[in-house]
């Protein structure tokens, strides 16, 4: 038997999660105060997944960079991979708030949006 533990982030609360991984695969929660956290918990085991959050390089003449987001979260396994294709872009201005960088990032129906824009 392993034992896992986690902070849950779904309420501002922070339950401590504990979580037991059975021989047989399955888990034990406990530590929640809510189903919510179970939930939680499970997924953190079976596919953890994080919303990304990075700047790109923009050539304009007002800012360096512009913020970026996944629209979903991101299973944790293909972050790494995504954000070494963030680095490697420039953006040619203007770009506008809400274009799709990226689309179905390799298959998993998640987009990379610019969360603000730039005119010069
Ligand atoms: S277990 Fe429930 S109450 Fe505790 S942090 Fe998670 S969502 Fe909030």
């Amino acid at each position: 038997m392993k034992k896992h533990t986690r902070i849950c982030i779904v309420c501002p609360a922070g339950c401590h999660l504990e979580i037991l991984e059975n021989d047989d695969g399955s888990f034990t929660v406990s530590g929640n105060t809510c189903p919510r956290g179970k939930a939680y918990a499970l997924n953190e085991m079976r596919d953890p997944r994080r919303v990304v959050t990075a700047v790109v390089p923009v050539n304009s003449a007002k800012t360096a960079c512009l913020p970026v987001r996944t629209d979903a979260p991101l299973p944790v396994a293909l972050i790494d991979r995504l954000l070494k294709k963030l680095y490697s872009m420039r953006l040619e201005v203007p770009v506008k708030a809400g274009m799709v960088l990226i689309r179905d990032f390799e298959g998993t129906s998640v987009n990379v949006v610019l969360t603000r824009g730039a005119e010069e």
